[in-house]
């Protein structure tokens, strides 16, 4: 069931791609697994998806190691909010990282990068809708915090990331993360969701971050 919805998903960012004038191969299918069990998450591997998202740390950490041990090229996204004490579970276990969006927060990746040699490449998140309760920095805030990144922390920053509101139709959201992401010369865009990949890949994804439509509804 998840192999054949992975499938459909996989075909339909890749028709979108096309459609737009795309490499198909220029996006990447985030496979979130969040609150899936791994029992779950194997058909999903043994038909040959390598990339995944979970959402917290502590999760991931009970499901992924064991899996990584099977499937070696397995790539793993930390998608949700990351707190300064986790860093250094995230560096260890995660090989990308969506959610940076404070300087405590730069600082603490910067210092366990340096300790413990690891990289993981990092997305900034940006809070598009400006909204009180979601994490990112604010939009006009952005320029300058990823100047600090790549400047004072000297952080592998590759691109923007953004969850639009939730009840807002997304394009614009995307279009403005595509636009900050080129001004600042980033080349990666972190955006959709299994209600709105094909809208975000018409807007120049580089990666979409799919639960529902591939693993079913979460309870
Ligand atoms: C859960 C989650 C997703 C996937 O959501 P679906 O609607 O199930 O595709 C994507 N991005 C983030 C940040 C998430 O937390």
């Amino acid at each position: 069931m998840a192999a054949e919805r992975l499938r459909a998903v996989t075909e339909s960012i890749a028709r979108t791609a096309r459609e737009e004038g795309r490499d198909p191969a220029s996006v990447t299918l985030i496979a979130v697994s969040k609150t899936f069990t791994a029992e779950a998450i194997e058909p999903v591997l043994a038909a040959g998806h390598r990339v995944f998202g979970e959402n917290r740390v502590q999760e991931a950490k009970t499901k992924w190691p064991a899996l990584k041990e099977l499937y070696r090229d397995v790539e793993l996204h930390l998608i949700g909010p990351l707190q300064s004490n986790k860093a250094h579970d995230a560096v260890m276990l995660f090989d990308v990282i969506h959610s940076l969006d404070r300087p405590s927060l730069a600082e603490a990746l910067k210092r366990e990068m340096d300790k413990t040699g690891r990289r993981p490449r990092l997305f900034v998140q940006v809070n598009t809708g400006e909204e009180a309760q979601k994490s990112g920095v604010a939009p006009g805030e952005a320029e300058a915090f990823i100047a600090r990144c790549r400047d004072v922390w000297n952080l592998p920053v590759v691109g923007l990331m953004c969850i639009p509101p939730a009840h807002e139709p997304p394009s614009p959201h995307f279009a403005l993360l595509a636009k900050m992401a080129a001004r600042n010369g980033l080349s990666g865009l972190s955006m959709g969701m299994s209600a709105d990949f094909e809208q975000a890949v018409m807007l120049g994804a580089t990666h979409v971050r799919v639960g529902s439509a591939i693993f079913g509804a979460r309870h």
